[in-house]
């Protein structure tokens, strides 16, 4: 989507692109969390769709509005309240007046498939729908309020006010720069975002919330039974032994995230592996060291024919190319930052090179 004329926005840019950023999660004109919402998305679609050239890139509406179902279905889940005693269990408020639209429809959908996104979006129809009225209700709010802080006329820095294209195929055009930004300060944005949100979602719930301090993990966590359902097929694949450590599982299977879910939040398939507790406890937030990022890419080469029947079977978002173009990402990152990896235990390592070309082989 970008042509060889572009180059990367200069720090000054960059810095301005973080501020206005900042400026639009602490004083946009908004009622409810879909700015919050919608900067996530942007940040997240860039990641998967853009590169770092610095061009603009096309982003479709329709994705931005998959993208908001999936970061609100969790959140419409029944608030764990302790006691309550109403026949309706609390869902969290994410609006000073009426509950917002989005969050009305995705409530409804919910009600019918509980914690299972992932069958939902294995009925075509339904989903289909789903996706289609959220994407309607985002061009009138908050697409092109976003920008707009204060009495001032909208910034339009991050994309211009105006669809490209109709119907389901319209996309807004991310200016020359932005994919880039949203790329390099991915975690950056997400954590300003999250805390901006869980800040909102506390002013608007206080009896429900109180001094609880587990909402941002209840907002933000992975979708626990999306992990649940590869466990058992993921770990017959690995012939019952740990991805890291390779020895034998027995009963503490943990399901992982290869690129760990910290830095980036989303559930693909083949971004999954199982192994030992232990060992996912010491990886934590890190990636890992090159002979796992080799193992990885074997492994999805091997079973390029099973792993998508497994996904399929388990109604698991997956995408191969989607998988290595974010594993691509991450690892520029900790290149770009000279971090370190993990190989075992407590064994940080600097990034050694030669990582491109197993992600482009795998
Ligand atoms: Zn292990």
């Amino acid at each position: 989507m970008s042509t060889a004329a572009h180059s990367p926005p200069d720090a000054a840019r960059q810095i301005q692109f973080l501020r206005k950023v900042q400026r639009i999660l602490e004083e946009g004109h908004f009622t409810a969390t879909y700015k919050f919402a919608l900067v996530h998305a942007l940040a997240d679609l860039a990641v998967q769709y853009g590169d770092d050239s610095g061009g603009p890139l096309h982003l479709p509406v329709r994705a931005i509005a998959e993208r908001f179902v999936e970061l609100y279905w969790r959140q419409v889940a029944p608030w764990p309240a302790i006691e309550m005693g109403t026949a309706r269990p609390p869902v969290l408020a994410q609006n000073t007046g009426r509950q917002a639209a989005v969050v009305r429809m995705v409530r409804e959908a919910r009600s019918d498939f509980g914690d299972r996104l992932d069958r939902l979006r294995a009925r075509d129809g339904e989903w289909e729908a789903l996706a289609t009225s959220v994407d309607q209700t985002i061009r009138k709010m908050p697409l092109f309020k976003l920008q707009k802080v204060g009495r001032e006329p909208a910034d339009e820095f991050l994309y211009p006010h105006r669809l490209k294209g109709r119907g389901a195929d319209a996309t807004i055009e991310l200016r020359p720069g932005i994919a880039f930004c949203f790329r390099t300060f991915h975690p950056l944005v997400l954590d300003l975002v999250r805390g901006s949100w869980i800040r909102f979602i506390r002013k608007l719930n206080p009896e429900l919330l109180g001094e609880r301090t587990d909402l941002g993990e209840f907002l933000f966590g992975a979708q626990r039974s999306t992990l649940e359902a590869v466990r058992v097929p993921l770990a017959d694949l690995q012939d019952g032994s740990c991805f890291y450590c390779h020895r034998e599982l027995g009963r503490q299977v943990h399901v992982d995230h290869f690129i760990p879910w910290s830095r980036y939040p989303v559930d693909l398939g083949h971004n999954f592996v199982v192994a030992h507790d232990r060992c996912n406890s010491a990886k934590s937030d890190h990636l890992s060291a090159l002979r796992h990022l080799e193992n990885w890419g074997l492994r999805n080469e091997k079973y390029s024919y099973e792993l998508p029947r497994i996904f399929r079977e388990t109604g698991t978002a997956n995408d191969i190319s989607l998988s290595r173009g974010i594993t691509r990402w991450a690892y520029r990152q900790v290149e770009d930052r000279k971090g370190l990896v993990w190989v075992k235990g407590r064994q940080l390592i600097p990034l050694e090179s030669g990582w491109e070309e197993l992600i482009d082989a795998a």
